[in-house]
């Protein structure tokens, strides 16, 4: 029987903060302690700093993963540790857990067996409080919002025009569709409104692609809340509030330092949705690291086609980072469901299907080749996957002569990936022609229908009658030189998330555009995308308890 990630975590015998940061050169004076093992970083330590050379960049990213995650957090803690130790001084950059779905299915992301970030309760739970003020900033604008309306709306706000959300960090699918301002006239005046989920707010995609704090105030004042009776646009700054957003953000805007297992520094800040954002970490935590580290080890959410595409198109656009090289983490399960095998029957061997399921791992490594990156496909092994797979997997790397390492991380932790960081070490001293796919000048349309074709591998894409629209009215409002921000199933190349593979001649159906002005990207719709998730029948929080020592069971 395994231990479970809580388990291996809680056997761990934590550094100070104070000694982890040390060893990257960090000194008391830029930690704020949030008890001893969790520390804000001073935005001063980046700034004094910028003139320094950034340290190389990895990116990793994986295939179509299955519903259970193939393990893009585990395989970057890891290599991050593997790389500590041959010597190499190295960082790691990752997202923040959303405390929604850790009472759900999937849990958090602070990676998993002996390759994880500790302390491990606390990351999954309250941290340092990010995600509260992310919540409150978001939802003092809908206070001010209605409160402006209630007040006797100076702005003319069309109340069936509201585009702003109140949010929460909780999965909880009856506040998706509310009415609020019931009752009374002074309960405000009565409207439709609905909840997100907080990584699902704006605010959490500007935090993470502001550079500063007034890059911040600035972008928090472009976002948009409504269109006034005139259908003209209202944003944030027209209710006067993007200071006190700020301010409530002076914080969060901080990267947070936590250690892995190994003891090495990690900074975790920020966490937005991988679909109707872009789904990493903040340019200030991987800015950060670069400063302070000859290597940076980070993640983006789902696969390649959404999270590296938007990490190299979006994240390194805005923040002028040059990646040197992109680990593709595929698994013998993920492989098995793209040769069609049942999600109940990957557990059985079945080499045939598997390698069939390789055609999904070439078209990301293509995708990969495109954006003109040197590559890597790391193999996160399980304990299900059988030697004849294993060889038959290393078979077909070296065959079709892309670069490949078994990862055994999950039950080695750093030891696991020594190969792997020394086959990265060499690809980031190789030259690289990166370039982002699209230049943010060219149309939205042909800015979709570049990610749709090279990324997807569609034949093109159709719009419907309501995007259209949304389109030409985004060329007359001037929101069209901005980078694209796909929202697609993360399960399938194509927009239907049954269709495993690499599938060819199909087309993307564009539903719906929205435009996040503050993170400065419009959002494509490809099919339905709930930014409110729902609990399953048994969620994880049945299973979920503490004793009278403090003793946490169940979290994972
Ligand atoms: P991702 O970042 O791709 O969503 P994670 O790294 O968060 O995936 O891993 C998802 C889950 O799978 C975690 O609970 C982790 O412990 C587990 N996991 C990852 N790699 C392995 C492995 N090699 N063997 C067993 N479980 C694993």
């Amino acid at each position: 029987m395994f231990k479970t990630d809580l388990e291996i975590a809680q056997e761990c015998t934590l550094e100070h903060i104070r000694d982890v940061a040390a060893k990257i050169g960090v000194e008391e004076s830029d930690l704020e302690y949030y008890g001893n093992y969790k520390a804000k970083v001073s935005l001063d330590l980046l700034n004094r700093n910028q003139d320094k050379a950034d340290g190389k960049l990895i990116l990793v990213t994986a295939i179509n993963p299955t519903k259970a995650g193939e393990g893009k957090s585990t395989t970057t803690v890891g290599l991050g540790d593997a790389l500590n130790r041959i010597g190499k001084k190295t960082m790691i950059a990752l997202r923040e857990p959303s405390l929604g779905p850790v009472f759900g299915l999937k849990g958090g992301a602070a990676g998993g067996g002996y390759a994880q970030v500790v302390p491990m309760e606390d990351i999954n739970l309250h941290f340092t409080g990010d995600m509260h003020a992310i919540t409150t900033a978001n939802n003092l604008i809908s206070a001010c919002l209605d409160n402006h309306i209630h007040q006797g709306n100076e702005l003319d706000i069309d109340i069936e025009h509201v585009t702003w959300k109140r949010c929460l960090d909780m999965n909880d699918r009856t506040l998706r569709n509310i009415n609020i301002g019931q009752g009374a006239k002074a309960n405000g005046v009565e409207r439709k409104d609905g909840f997100n989920i907080t990584v699902a707010s704006e605010v959490m995609a500007v935090l993470c692609l502001a550079t500063s704090l007034m890059d911040l105030k600035e972008r928090l004042g472009r976002m948009l809340v409504a269109y006034n009776t005139k259908k003209e646009p209202i944003y944030v700054k027209d209710l006067g509030i993007e200071g006190a957003l700020a301010m409530v953000l002076k914080d969060a805007i901080k990267p947070n330092m936590v250690q892995t297992l190994e003891h090495n520094p990690v900074l975790i800040h920020g966490g937005p949705f991988a679909n109707i954002a872009h789904g990493c970490n903040s340019i200030l935590a991987t800015k950060t690291c670069l400063k302070l580290a000859d290597y940076t080890v980070t993640e983006a959410g789902f696969g390649a086609d959404l999270g590296a595409e938007k990490f190299l198109d979006i994240k390194c656009r805005f923040g002028g980072l040059k990646p040197n090289a992109v680990v593709i983490v595929a698994t013998i399960r993920a492989l098995k469901q793209h040769g069609n095998v049942a999600y109940e029957d990957l557990k059985e061997e079945n080499v045939e299907a598997m390698l069939a399921g390789c055609e999904n791992l070439a078209k990301h490594i293509d995708t990969v080749k495109q954006f003109g990156l040197p590559y890597i496909v790391a193999i996160n092994e399980f304990a299900s996957d059988t030697p004849k797979e294993v060889t038959a997997l290393e078979n077909w790397c070296k065959e079709h002569q892309h670069p490949m390492s078994l990862s055994q991380v999950w039950a080695k932790g750093g030891e696991g990936a020594i190969d792997l960081a020394q086959q990265l070490v060499a690809l980031c001293d190789q030259e690289n022609n990166y370039a982002p796919l699209y230049a943010v000048e060219d149309s939205i349309e042909d800015k979709i229908q570049a990610i749709a074709t090279k990324v997807y591998g569609a034949d093109g894409v159709d719009f419907t009658e309501e995007a259209k629209a949304q389109i030409a009215l985004y060329n007359a409002l001037g929101w069209n030189k901005m980078p694209i921000c796909m929202a697609k199933t993360q399960m399938s190349l194509s927009d239907d998330a049954k269709v495993y593979g690499a599938p060819k001649g199909f087309r993307i159906t564009v539903r719906e555009l929205n435009p996040s002005l503050g993170a400065g990207f419009i959002v494509a719709l490809t099919g339905k995308v709930l930014t409110m998730p729902g609990l399953p029948k048994h969620p994880a929080a049945l299973d979920m308890d503490i004793n009278e020592e403090g003793h946490i069971v169940g979290l994972f």
